[in-house]
């Protein structure tokens, strides 16, 4: 019986029970359960906490990323450029669309999209006689780990390739970069509520958010068979929608978001201090950003043989992830991979995530840390 787990959505529900009971038992009573007043009070909810006019929830953060991507006219014969160091998910969604994900090697320091290997891709992109190659439309960069991705050089590249940024902030509710929250610097962005996330409902939950009221309106279209307000079908939609429960549980859940990514970092602290300089850490904050702590991930080349014996003292890990997109047997036949992944296969076989969520008692932390530098000497 393992004792410190790596994470654990139940003690979520635990320390915010009282709200998420009301909220539920409210539900239930109400007028109704698919896209009712719990869910757009939430968009709005959302919405604001991020600082943008525009939340709109849907299924999953798999459809929010695909429904961002098809709200910007994104689908067959189009190029959409991302990382394979990612939760399989934004390299699903790509395809979903129809488009083509086109995977960009991550930075070794960060293990978010390297600039410039994604500069190299787009100034060869065009030249060369390789007929039959998607057009490139989109950039989407994710905030692995809760750590903002090297937005300035994204940003600054897109703009200058006219590529839309659809930014996948699935990990990373409430992380800043120059203050401001990520998921407001692309026309889009794309967040999951999964169980296990920053920002977590019990099932499954999404939103797209955006400042753009048009693209705001086609995602409202495609999550609902591409119905409009008068239910006329104006675009070829899906069934994508937030229901009311999950956003009656997200609404008892935001307020706390803030205090419970501070928790986050209080024990990722507490890891940073003890294991800076005695192991590889994929750092969380910088100059310029915040990490919302979603991981605290070591490195190490005998990774497998850490995982096990920390196992073996009760201490349990998790790989994000340990097979990067490309080398799924589902998808690699499906993406352009222009320069070779070398950094992200080296991630893929060193990365290893600490147990991390709000509740876990400092001492654990410590515990951990404690057993890490003990296996260390003999990895
Ligand atoms: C969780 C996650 C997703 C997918 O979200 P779902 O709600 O599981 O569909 C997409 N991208 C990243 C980076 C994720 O961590």
């Amino acid at each position: 019986m393992p004792s410190i787990l790596q994470c654990h959505p139940q003690s979520s529900y635990l320390s915010h029970r009282t709200a998420i009971d009301a909220a539920i038992a409210r539900v239930l009573v109400g007028e109704s359960y698919i896209l009712g007043s719990e869910t757009s009070a939430f968009e709005n909810e959302f919405a604001a906490y991020l600082g943008l006019s525009h939340s709109i929830g849907v299924a999953n953060g798999t459809d929010a990323i695909e429904l961002a991507l098809r709200a910007l006219d994104i689908g067959p014969g189009d190029g959409v450029l991302t990382v394979s160091h990612t939760a399989v998910a934004t390299v699903a969604a790509i395809t979903l669309t129809g488009a083509t994900p086109v995977l960009v090697d991550v930075d070794p320091e960060s293990c978010t999209l390297c600039p410039k290997a994604l500069e190299k891709i787009l100034s060869e992109w065009n030249h060369g006689t390789l007929s039959g190659k998607p057009k490139l439309k989109a950039i989407v960069p994710v905030h692995l780990y809760g750590r903002p991705a090297a937005m300035e050089d994204i940003l600054s590249l897109a703009e200058k390739h006219g590529l839309a940024v659809v930014e996948d902030c699935a990990q990373a509710h409430g992380a800043t970069w120059r203050g401001r929250r990520v998921g407001t610097f692309g026309i889009a962005s794309a967040f999951s509520f999964y169980p296990t996330k920053n920002l977590g409902a019990i099932g499954d939950g999404g939103a797209v958010a955006t400042s753009d009221g048009a693209l705001a309106d086609r995602v409202r279209h495609l999550r609902q068979y591409g119905w409009n307000r008068e239910r006329i079908a104006v675009l070829p939609g899906k069934n994508s929608r937030l229901d009311e429960l999950q956003a009656a549980i997200l609404r008892a859940k935001l307020p706390h978001l803030n205090a419970d990514n501070d928790k986050r970092r209080a024990l990722s602290e507490i890891y940073r201090q003890a294991l800076l300089g005695k192991i590889g850490l994929v750092e969380g904050d910088g100059p310029d950003f915040l990490s919302a702590r979603h991981q605290f991930v070591i490195r190490h080349p005998k990774r497998d043989t850490l995982r096990e014996r920390l196992r073996g003292n009760g201490i349990l890990t998790l790989v994000h992830y340990p097979h990067p997109a490309h080398l799924h047997p589902g998808y690699q036949n499906l993406c352009v991979i222009p320069l070779p992944l070398l950094e992200t296969e080296r991630a893929a076989a060193e990365v290893l995530s600490l147990p991390l969520f709000p509740e876990l008692p400092p001492q654990d932390a410590e515990t951990v840390c404690t057993a890490l530098l003990e296996i260390l000497p003999s990895a």
